[in-house]
């Protein structure tokens, strides 16, 4: 089974960070949660669960050098809050926004499937930059949603309008 901690551990000794006890306490806390997406809180509150207490000015400045090192990822998936997750190469993101539910696109198909990486590949060489990861937030309407009509509109015949403007 792949070692998420293992694998954050190694990532860190291979670009010449030292890992600290602090680190290690922290990296051990974000690869130990029961959820995808939290808060610094949550992983301060892990942190003391796991060592028995915490220092929480270096779980900030431990926050802001995984986010710097690209180790983690923030989100601000209600245009407020942040929340973190693990990273990942392929990373699909697909919110309701009509009650903020958040689906995952699975990892391993996408892995499988190729075609994304190398169409992003191939658009991101024409400016000159080399892919090596993607994060995408895609939105739509989930089933609840839809059924208790929630949903009011649909955003794909915005294209269509600017087109028939276009064509006046
Ligand atoms: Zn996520
Ligand atoms: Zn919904």
């Amino acid at each position: 089974m792949w070692n998420v901690l293992e694998e954050y551990t190694k990532i860190i000794k291979s670009r010449k960070l030292k890992l600290t006890n602090a680190r290690l306490a922290f990296v051990k806390a974000i690869t130990s949660m029961d959820k995808k997406h939290f808060t610094i809180s949550e992983i301060i509150a892990k942190i003391k669960e796991n060592e028995g207490h915490v220092n929480i000015m270096s779980c900030y400045n431990i926050l802001e050098l995984l986010l710097k090192e690209h180790l983690l990822f923030a989100n601000t998936l209600d245009g407020k809050n942040v929340s973190y997750e693990l990273i990942t190469p392929r990373l699909v993101h697909v919110r309701c926004d009509y009650c903020g539910k958040l689906y995952h696109l699975d990892d391993g198909v996408l892995g499988v499937h190729n075609k994304w990486w190398d169409l992003f590949n191939e658009l991101a060489n024409k400016y000159s930059v080399e892919l090596e990861h993607y994060k995408l937030e895609a939105h739509g309407v989930c089933k609840e949603c839809k059924e208790n009509d929630k949903h009011l509109g649909d955003l794909t015949s915005i294209e269509q309008d600017e087109n028939e403007v276009e064509n006046e």
